[in-house]
């Protein structure tokens, strides 16, 4: 077992990793930029190093720097958490080399999986329906007549796509003629690479994902789904587990895919494959995620399985123990940002007055506190509250507890707090109707 482990990240994530490593008598090495000096993370490592600027691409973005840091505090494992290096091959192949662990996917499936084309093929050969589109990547001409074939409206996905970006909607032939062009120029310089691809736009799907768990010996047993269909910009904000709106068999199906998908790249690590059903009931591909992922305490609310317990224990080479996922209950996850609830523009500031609910069913994983200055230079994330409900009834009437004891305020400061409130007294939500569409819909 790895006895020390650098955190590559900051933030909750890094909070949450550190609590686990904790737990299991493993000792933290936390890395912060001249901006999160008075980070959580910071405090609760047993050590910590400063590795540069506020902007990520000279902090937590910055390869040679992280490697530093690795050598000089003797870790002999990095976890990436979520964005940031952690589905990027490059690190991991570095961090392979160097004879440290990197916990996560090797860099040869990162690479696989991070190409979202190269990801279709793979399931295309185990079976599993894909949204139908383009074979591969499309230049002008092939994206004409494969969306010609499927009908408008169609989407324009970037092969290196990722968070919710390079994602358009395209309604008829003129607007692809004028969006395409644009597509592949962001493309190429928002992810190093033009190739997109075309897919029918299905209407208002529901998200609907699995977490997988393998080792290094091919046992891959599933955990599994969360429904994600509270989206922004393609965004997940509330996640979760079980869906509502699956079927048993729905779900042993799902579980089956995902699990052939993993066994036919030899996939290590925990993981999430990513599905749409239609309004038919109907499940297509969507993509895989080889991270731990922002939504994944749900899994553990109903599971009892510490996720990223279990990604350090695979990445050291231990064999998965688990054999059997008993889960209970319903749980919701909702993502607490500082931003304007109206705009929607990150609104950091100064925590002035911190109150984080509690009672039976109710965790918070956090890294602000009071008297903490959130910097404007990362993500506006700032909480996840997560509850736990016999049914989804009792889950939602405890949210809306848990939100109304929530307090968050300081000078400059604004969350997102009143609009998840909104959000469980609608109709939709509460009857498990809701897709991905809906938030915009709700705002109207
Ligand atoms: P999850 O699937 O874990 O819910 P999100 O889509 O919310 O993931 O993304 C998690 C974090 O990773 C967010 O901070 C997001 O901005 C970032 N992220 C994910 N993929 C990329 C990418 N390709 N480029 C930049 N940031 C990304
Ligand atoms: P990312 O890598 O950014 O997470 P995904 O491919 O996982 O991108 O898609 C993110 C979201 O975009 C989905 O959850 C869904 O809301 C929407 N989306 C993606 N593909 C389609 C599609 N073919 N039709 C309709 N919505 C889609
Ligand atoms: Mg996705």
């Amino acid at each position: 077992m790895l006895k020390k482990i650098l955190i590559a990240n900051r933030g909750e994530i890094a909070v949450r990793v550190i609590r686990t490593c904790r737990e299991m008598g493993i000792r933290t090495v936390a890395v912060y930029s001249e901006a999160d000096r008075e980070s959580m993370h910071v405090k609760l490592a047993d050590e910590s190093i400063c590795i540069g600027p506020p902007e990520p691409s000279k902090s937590y973005l910055d390869i040679p720097r992280l490697m530093a840091a690795m050598e000089v505090s003797s870790a002999e494992g990095v976890h990436p958490g979520y964005g940031f290096l952690s589905e990027n091959p490059k690190f991991a192949q570095i961090v392979e080399a160097s004879g440290k662990v990197f916990i996560g996917p090797s860099a040869g499936t990162l690479e696989l999986i991070g190409d979202k084309i190269k990801a279709k093929e793979v399931a295309k050969r185990v079976g599993i329906p894909l949204v139908p589109g383009s074979d591969g990547p499309v230049d002008f001409q092939r994206a004409l007549e494969v969306a010609k074939e499927v009908k408008y409206p169609v989407v324009i996905k970037s092969a290196g796509g990722g968070g919710g970006r390079g994602i358009r909607v395209v309604y008829d032939e003129k607007e692809l003629r004028e969006k395409l062009p644009l597509a592949m120029q962001e493309a190429k310089s928002a992810f190093g690479d033009e190739r997109v691809y075309v897919e029918k736009y299905i209407a208002n799907p529901k998200h609907i994902e699995v977490q997988v768990l393998a080792d290094r010996y091919g046992n891959v047993i599933a955990l599994g789904e969360r429904e994600c269909s509270i989206q922004r910009r393609y965004q997940k904000l509330v996640e979760e587990a079980p869906s509502a709106s699956i079927s048993e068999e729905q779900r042993k199906y799902l579980e089956e895919l995902a699990i052939a998908f993993c066994k036919e790249i030899n996939y290590v690590g925990a993981g999430t494959v990513e599905f749409l059903m239609d309004q038919e009931g109907n499940f297509y591909f969507m993509e895989m995620n080889g991270r731990i992922q922002v939504e994944h305490p749900v899994t553990e609310m109903i599971t009892g399985i510490d996720i990223v317990r279990e990604q350090i224990k695979v990445a050291s080479g231990e064999k998965l123990s688990i054999k059997k996922v008993e889960k209970r209950g319903y749980a919701i996850e909702f993502r607490i940002n500082a931003e304007d609830p109206n705009t929607f523009l990150p609104s950091p500031g100064r925590v002035d007055r911190l109150f984080l609910p509690g009672g039976l069913g109710i965790r918070v994983d956090t890294h602000i506190y009071c008297g903490y200055r959130i910097p404007p230079f990362y993500d506006s994330l700032i909480a996840k509250l997560i509850v736990w409900g016999k049914s989804r009834e009792e889950a939602i009437d405890r949210a809306k507890r848990a939100l109304e004891e929530f307090i968050i305020e300081g000078e400059g400061l604004k969350t997102n707090i009143d609009f998840h409130k909104r959000l469980l007294s609608t109709r939709e939500f509460k009857m498990a109707k809701h897709h991905v569409k809906f938030l915009e819909e709700m705002m109207l």
